[in-house]
């Protein structure tokens, strides 16, 4: 078990100087606590045997205030020292696992569902902090405060000690399963209230549709739905809850019952002073905390190791796609692609989406990639940056195979603007710079004129400063489109990938777009795939792909001469634009 906290090992060692002075802090206030039963006993044996004085019992008072003072104090300092290590761990954590996950291949994400990736991030790191801090609390005091009650109370009288402690086995037992019964209803709990939360976005984001349907009642029962299993969970933690505290006073007065008994009969005959009795009930109430400790620990180092196996399992996940070891190249790229009989295969599928593809794209050139829905134009794409390894043939770039060019480089002189538009919740500025340092104003001003962003700009409140997404505007396709064309061009790279990038744009400005990139462009290289016959006409050559396989390539006039697959798409693509009206 102790093998799946390795990785937090660096993590307690840097906060050593924090974790010393908070567990001292921690022994210290355990043991003030353990003096007060000392003081209620010397007082009360003052009292009884007539020896008490208005200046003595004022001398314990004022023992017993500063006692409180130092413990408050003392109870501050660990309480802000351990817990605040247990957040440095979780922050650590998360940030590794983030840092982590960005390394991982487009292949590991299409294996791990997101929700499994966001349960861990967030439930399992949680684990592991309560494990970190109010673990390591329970632990001392379990084990230390524990011992040590045990001791002191054995120092008054060890018969009654051994007997007062029969039913504290119980108490841990108790604990243990509670805790854990606790615990599990608490995650049902939250995960309801995500749910509840979940559907009421929805059904909010979603209004204009019911609305339109007329399906205000179900949306109101689906909701309505969600809340009552809410509460009914809730119900079902607060009666767990509820068993809890009355059973642990049921053991620890069964306790008392047996030293009132037996030690009151002891204090008769003489064995031990009133003092002592009295002191001795007070460090059985003492003893409850450790002992529900030691319970509650188990249970959290337990949920806590398996969120580490969790953890340590996407730690452990290697990068598939890693840079070249050995002087990967980092010069400047001109733009020649090759790609050399590549066929791919994504995991589990039994037919490659690429056959045996075979193509030249010289450096300069603007290609045009066409082909049905499926025929495999993005997945053939996706290997030029290799975010997506190919298992047989390569491509090469100016010649040199990209396995050995430097990742950071390869992908930094690609401009890739695939099919999804991902807009991230910041302001237009930002998504364009995407966090790029030194891109100067001309260069985003041309852009934005390139991609036609310019005009709708000017309407927005704040201009380039406008918020997008959740807490800002929300951008029609064919703006968000725009906008992450302009985030590729602003890097001005030598190679360009449109990924059907323009398909929600409309044709005039599509073609506009088009023309300026290209004279934007001009010496560099161009692959564009979309549906449009203005744009894929200027391409200087076409290539054809079918089910996987490049089954034609050549200029416009050409393939159209040939009248095979680029026909039909041609032809098809042209009825469809004259039914458009476009
Ligand atoms: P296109 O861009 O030409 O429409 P794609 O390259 O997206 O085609 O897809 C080519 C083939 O690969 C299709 O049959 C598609 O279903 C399949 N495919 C695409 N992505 C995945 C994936 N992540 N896992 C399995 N199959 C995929
Ligand atoms: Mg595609």
């Amino acid at each position: 078990m102790l093998k799946d906290f390795k990785p937090l090992k660096t993590y307690f060692i840097e906060n050593r100087i924090a974790l010393i002075l908070g567990l001292s802090s921690l022994l210290f206030v355990d043991f003030l606590q353990l003096f007060i039963p000392r003081i209620i006993k010397n007082s009360i044996d003052a009292l009884t045997t007539g020896q008490a004085t208005s200046m003595l019992l004022l001398k314990y008072a004022l023992i017993i205030v500063g006692i409180a003072i130092t413990m408050a104090i003392f109870r501050y300092i660990w309480r802000y020292l351990v817990f605040g290590h247990s957040r440095k761990v979780e922050e650590a954590l998360r940030n590794r696992i983030y840092g982590h996950l960005q390394t991982l291949s487009l292949s590991f994400y299409w294996r791990t569902k997101t929700g499994d990736l966001m349960a861990r991030a967030v439930n399992d790191i949680d684990a592991v902090r309560m494990a970190t801090g109010m673990g390591l609390v329970a632990l001392t005091d379990g084990v230390v405060l524990g011992l040590a009650t045990i001791g002191f109370m054995l120092y008054i009288d060890i018969r009654l000690t051994l007997i007062s402690l029969i039913p504290t086995p119980f108490i841990v037992y108790f604990t243990l399963i509670i805790t854990r019964r606790i615990g599990r209803k608490f995650r049902r709990v939250q995960q309801t209230f995500s749910e509840v939360t979940e559907s009421v976005r929805e059904a909010l984001a979603g209004i204009r549709v019911i609305k339109a349907y007329n399906r205000q009642s179900w949306d109101y029962d689906r909701v309505k739905e969600k809340g009552e299993t809410y509460i009914s969970d809730n119900l079902d933690l607060a009666r767990t809850l509820a068993i809890f505290f009355p059973m642990m006073t049921l053991f620890t007065n069964l306790g008392l019952a047996i030293v009132i008994w037996i030690g009151g009969r002891l204090t008769i005959l003489g064995n031990i002073t009133t003092g002592d009795f009295v002191a001795f009930i007070s460090y059985l109430n003492l003893l409850t905390w450790p002992l529900m400790a030691l319970g509650w620990v188990t249970n959290l180092i337990q949920r806590a190791s398996a969120s580490m196996r969790r953890i340590n399992g996407i730690l452990d996940e290697v990068p598939e796609i890693i840079n070249q070891p050995n002087n990967p190249f980092k010069g400047v790229i001109r733009g020649e692609i090759e790609v050399k009989n590549v066929t791919f295969y994504y995991p589990k599928e039994k037919d490659p989406a690429l056959k045996h593809i075979d193509l030249t794209i010289e450096a300069g050139q603007t290609v045009a990639i066409v082909g049905r829905v499926g025929s495999g134009k993005s997945t053939l794409l996706q290997t030029i940056p290799r975010l997506m390894e190919t298992e047989k043939g390569m491509v090469q770039i100016d010649g040199i195979p990209i396995h050995d060019i430097d990742l950071k480089n390869l992908r930094g002189s690609i401009g890739f603007v695939t099919q999804e538009t991902h807009i991230f919740s910041d302001t237009i500025l930002n998504n364009i710079i995407f966090g790029r340092h030194g891109i100067s104003k001309d260069l985003i001003r041309n852009a934005l004129e390139v991609s036609q962003l310019i005009v709708d700009i000017d309407s927005f409140p704040k201009g380039i400063h406008t918020l997008l997404g959740e807490r800002g505007i929300t951008l029609s396709g064919g703006q968000r489109q725009r906008l992450t064309i302009a985030r590729a061009l602003i890097s001005n790279p030598p190679i360009l990938i449109l990924d059907d990038a323009l398909s929600q744009v409309d044709t005039s400005t599509e073609a506009i777009i088009l023309k300026s990139i290209l004279e934007m462009r001009h010496g560099k290289t161009n692959i564009i795939v979309s549906h449009r016959l203005s744009t894929i006409r200027r391409a200087d050559i076409i290539y054809v792909l079918k089910a996987g396989r490049l089954v034609e390539g050549g200029d416009h006039t050409a393939l159209l001469t040939a009248q095979k697959e680029y026909t039909r798409l041609y032809e098809r693509q042209q009825l469809s634009e004259e039914l458009g009206g476009e």
